[in-house]
């Protein structure tokens, strides 16, 4: 079987070139092509000899995703559909904004948690993506805008901390300073709620950002929203919040997405201030982004506004999310999940 190019180290790769007979110092230019100048294939590498190229295309595996379907909202905001050799697709967000590009990453085809509000679990869980594919989706990403993004999130499908090795594997190859060299403070990755993941993830001991999903105060309403399987008490999601903000120094982001007489009353943002005081952690508003048949809708602008300015005046640091892409489905799964359904999937 071929190995993926882009996740070999620097010593595995020296000593590929050194049993076809190259001088390591190619090893740098290689990486150059694709960590710098996001190259997907060896034939854009136009300072290796022919001899290498066809070496590299002979025994690599370069890049293992297409682009099959592409949106692009009014507001800048592009949605694509990538496809990978077994013909699973995941999706992928490139969000501009004023003075900044974000990426928003899959880190899993179909999602095992399930939540009962999101798309990304509708159709069960299909597999990991290993982390030469997360790679793929994040150098796709880059060729599309030409650059390295300033920002990336891992809020696209999936459940991140549940594919960890993988999710660690990339993130290390795309802040590792030798390899793409993006800044940790710069990726932000999103739970759940996955306690033992969040706890493994503090002890990596890297400023990467922790985004939780918390979406109500108490236990009761979670679970109107999150399976049992993989739903944690809220009292050990904020223990391990509090060792992440302990031993990394960031300040963790709870994740809430409004939902209209579920989690939008004024004894919610009471509860929900409470606890993120607990956690020395800001909040993020998510504006509910109506999913067929989830039967839950986004409540008012104007209590939207009104649960934004409680949490202010109770000292919280909070933003809501500008809705990006609103006229391509922007809330995630929902393009692959159209594409399976067209399918007949
Ligand atoms: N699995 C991870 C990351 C992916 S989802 C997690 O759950 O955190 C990124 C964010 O979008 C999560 O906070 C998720 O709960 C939220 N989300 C999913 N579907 C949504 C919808 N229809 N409307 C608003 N937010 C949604
Ligand atoms: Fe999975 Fe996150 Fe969607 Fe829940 S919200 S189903 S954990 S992707």
């Amino acid at each position: 079987m071929k190995k993926p190019l882009n996740t070999l180290s620097e010593p595995e790769m020296v000593e590929w070139l050194k049993s076809v007979g190259q001088p390591g110092y190619r090893s740098a230019q290689i990486f150059d092509w694709l960590y710098r100048k996001f190259a997907s294939g060896p034939d854009e590498m136009k300072n290796l000899p022919s001899a290498l190229k066809n070496a590299l295309q002979e025994n690599f595996v370069l890049t293992q995703c297409s682009v099959i379907k592409t949106q692009k909202a009014d507001d800048g905001t592009s949605k694509m559909l990538l496809e990978f050799s077994d013909g699973e697709c995941v999706e992928s967000v490139i969000i501009p904004s004023k003075d900044r590009t974000t990426f928003c990453l899959s880190s899993q085809i179909g999602c095992p948690v399930g939540c009962f509000f999101c798309a990304s679990g509708e159709g069960g869980f299909v597999r990991n993506l290993d982390a030469s594919e997360i790679l793929d989706e994040f150098f796709t990403c880059c060729r599309s805008i030409g650059r390295l993004p300033d920002n990336i999130v891992f809020m696209g499908t999936g459940e991140p901390l549940m594919n960890y090795s993988n999710l660690i594997s990339a993130l290390d190859i795309i802040c590792g300073e030798k390899q793409v060299g993006m800044s940790p403070r710069r990726t932000t990755v999103s739970t759940s709620g996955f306690v033992p993941g969040i706890r493994k993830f503090a002890d990596e001991g890297r400023p990467w950002n922790l985004a939780v999903s918390l979406h109500s105060p108490t236990d009761e309403g979670r679970a109107r929203l999150i399976p049992d399987k993989h739903r944690y008490p809220i009292h050990e999601i904020c223990e391990a919040c509090r060792y992440y903000f302990k031993v990394t120094g960031r300040i963790v982001t709870f994740e809430y997405a409004l939902i209209k007489g579920l989690n939008d009353s004024h004894d919610d943002v009471l509860k929900l201030a409470e606890i993120v005081s607990s956690c020395s952690a800001k909040v993020n508003l998510i504006p509910f982004n109506a999913v067929e048949k989830s039967g839950f809708s986004r409540p008012d602008r104007s209590k939207i506004i009104e649960f934004e300015s409680t949490l202010r005046s109770n000292r919280i640091p909070v933003t809501v999310r500008i809705e990006k892409g609103d006229n391509i489905n922007a809330a995630c799964g929902q393009l692959r999940v159209s594409h399976l359904k067209k399918e007949g999937k």
